[in-house]
């Protein structure tokens, strides 16, 4: 047995994801919410059977238990190892890490050594002296500082890149983690300069990348170094590298999961100070998107430690698309959203700058989203009016259509209703008609997101029917008698019906648990589509199912004729412009005899 293997053997997938993901049984397997993309209706299947997890809906992937712990927590395959290896008590007997992963623990290395060079030069040297000052007119505290590993980087162009080459790292290593540049003529220059750093951990605490705020009104030091021009960014960021990706940080979470574990929030502010002030004002359930939109990754993420979250973000969302795309994404999590007003200042440093309580108070007032959006709909138009009304329903209208809960929409449509002294009826109505504008493209959406041919999916529900037959073995006969292997398109199908005549052809007895050690990874996903798809739709009843599997099967025929006769069609012309009549008329003869069969199976 690998490593893996005696790993699997000891944990049971449905008991280990159970940790994490609500199941259900459902037939043979178990059903959940798949944590992998947000959705409200269950597509995400445990097989005991096949050891297997799979989601039937956005994602259309699944695997094993290691699989699922790699991206449960973010990690790499050997991460996920060795973390299993601890919890099951398997002593590794080796391992060699894959260059992909070598290469992202370098970069972990160089940047804690990056973060660790930054702080020093921020706290002991006299570089640091105005950043210093910076923080101190912020009033940002030392032990801040200390805990979250505030730095700053040197007015120089290659301070860092010189320091990290003294520490052994390649060229090639330190240009991979994003903190120098290369400049058009080959040499490289450091990508910070003169800023105040923050370190940007992963919900892991492993320094992923790095912020820069400029500090304002920069005198040059000696040497050279040019100040900072206006046009410079407030803020730069570490850019992709295999370590960061930008919309799956967020700032400070590593240092404040455990406290939004328990208390069940999360606040989520824009800026690393706002982060900060928060944190040092002893609100510490907090984490910061540092100024983009909060990305479905980012909700996911938040969704491990807490269902709800409290948004301070710049006040003006009702308009802004980011904002709402993250508050559908979140919503559609089953997360439940609410929004801080702040009592005093543009920003929560700002709010937190003029006295602690006035954040505190703007927290516990935090309103649900959708009286957020309608006071805010109601604050900017008159409702007096009849053009404010169009406009303030226009505004609610699109969030109003998400709740799905009829006791709670209920609620919202009396109130609307209610304010604009119009009927209920008539905010259904508009409801309904915005819902059936939006219909049509989503579907639309979901169609070419799948993007698999007609084809493809026959193929699919041919597998699912035959593995889930009754009697394996003679669905598998009947069903060859009318296609064979050849006339599947998808590889992965075609493979696993010649291990299935193999097996079947020693076997006799379709057993899944001796199958199993036959699947290989390759084949496992489609395996499992098929294996744990659910057809409980077309019928329970086994004589159902087996018609269908036929039907299938003389369809995937049928189409398979049809390519060929195709491509004999095509031969056919060229041959005769060609000038080749005799290979003309062997086409011509294959054709008929092809035309034939067809008529065949589609009577
Ligand atoms: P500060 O408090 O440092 O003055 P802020 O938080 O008030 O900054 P905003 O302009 O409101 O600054 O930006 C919010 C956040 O967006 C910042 O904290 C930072 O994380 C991010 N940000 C701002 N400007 C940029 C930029 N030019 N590039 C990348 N990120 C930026
Ligand atoms: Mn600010």
């Amino acid at each position: 047995m690998t490593d893996v293997e005696l790993i699997k053997s000891k944990i049971d997938i449905v008991t280990f994801i159970s940790d994490y993901v609500l199941l259900k049984k459902a037939g043979r397997s178990f059903k959940g919410l798949c944590p992998f993309h947000s959705e409200k209706t269950p597509s995400f299947i445990v097989s005991p059977e096949r050891q297997s997890w799979h989601c039937f809906g956005a994602c259309a992937t699944g695997g094993d238990v290691m699989t699922f712990y790699e991206k449960w927590e973010g990690i790499d395959f050997l991460d996920a190892l060795k973390s299993l290896a601890e919890r099951t008590g398997v002593v590794l007997q080796k391992y060699t890490a894959s260059s992909e992963i070598e290469q992202k623990e370098k970069i972990f290395s160089i940047n804690r050594l990056a973060s660790d060079y930054f702080h020093y030069l921020l706290t002991k040297h006299r570089f640091g002296e105005k950043a210093r000052q910076y923080l101190k007119e912020r009033g940002i505290r030392d032990e801040i500082t200390e805990n979250f590993s505030l730095g700053y980087a040197a007015e120089s162009w290659n301070s860092l890149h010189k320091f990290l080459l003294k520490k052994g790292f390649s060229q090639k290593d330190i240009h991979d983690s994003g903190l120098v540049i290369r400049s058009d003529k080959g040499s490289y220059y450091d990508r910070f300069r003169g800023r105040l750093m923050f370190t940007l951990n992963d919900h892991r605490g492993r320094t992923a990348g790095f912020s820069g705020r400029k500090l304002p009104a920069l005198r040059s030091l000696g040497g050279g170094v040019p100040p900072h021009s206006e046009k410079e960014a407030k803020y730069i960021n570490t850019p992709e590298t295999p370590v960061y990706i930008k919309g799956n940080v967020l700032y400070g979470l590593d240092k404040t999961r455990e406290m939004i574990k328990k208390k069940q929030q999360a606040i989520v502010v824009e800026g690393e100070f706002d982060f900060l002030a928060s944190f040092q004002s002893g609100v510490t359930n907090v984490v910061a998107i540092k100024g983009s939109a909060l990305t479905e990754n980012q909700v996911l993420l938040l969704k491990r430690f807490t269902e709800n979250i409290l948004l301070s973000l710049d006040s003006d969302f009702a308009g802004n698309e980011a904002a709402k795309r993250g508050i559908d994404i979140a919503e559609n999590a089953g997360m439940t959203v609410k929004i801080v007003e702040l009592l005093e200042g543009k920003d929560p440093a700002e709010c937190i700058s003029k006295g602690e309580h006035f954040w505190k108070k703007s927290i516990e007032q935090a309103v649900p989203i959708y009286d957020f959006v309608i006071a805010q709909a109601f604050r900017k138009h008159d409702s007096k009016e009849v053009n404010g009304k169009r406009k303030i329903s226009d505004e609610i209208i699109p969030f109003l259509a998400k709740i799905q809960n009829p006791i709670v929409l209920s609620h919202y449509i009396k109130k609307c209703a209610g304010e604009l002294e119009v009927t209920e009826e008539s905010i259904e109505s508009a409801m309904d008609k915005f819902r059936k504008i939006k219909v049509l493209p989503q579907t639309l959406r979901e169609e070419t997101s799948l993007k698999r041919s007609r084809q493809e999916r026959l193929e699919d529900h041919f597998l699912a029917l035959l593995l889930q037959s009754e009697k394996v073995h003679q669905a598998l006969e009947s069903s060859l008698a009318i296609v064979s292997t050849d006339d599947f398109r998808e590889p992965a199908v075609k493979i696993i019906l010649s291990l299935l005549q193999k097996y079947l052809g020693e076997k006799k007895k379709f057993k899944i648990e001796e199958l199993n050690k036959f699947i290989t990874p390759e084949m496992a996903p489609v395996f499992d589509r098929a294996y744990l798809a659910d057809l409980s739709s077309i019928s329970d009843d086994k004589n159902v199912l087996e018609k269908e599997l036929i039907k299938t099967a003389k369809l995937i025929k049928a189409m398979s004729l049809r390519g060929i006769i195709n491509d004999l069609s095509t031969k056919i012309k060229v041959s005769e412009k060609e000038g080749r009549p005799e290979d003309a008329e062997k086409y011509g003869g294959q054709v008929m005899e092809k035309l034939l069969l067809l008529k065949e199976v589609e009577n």
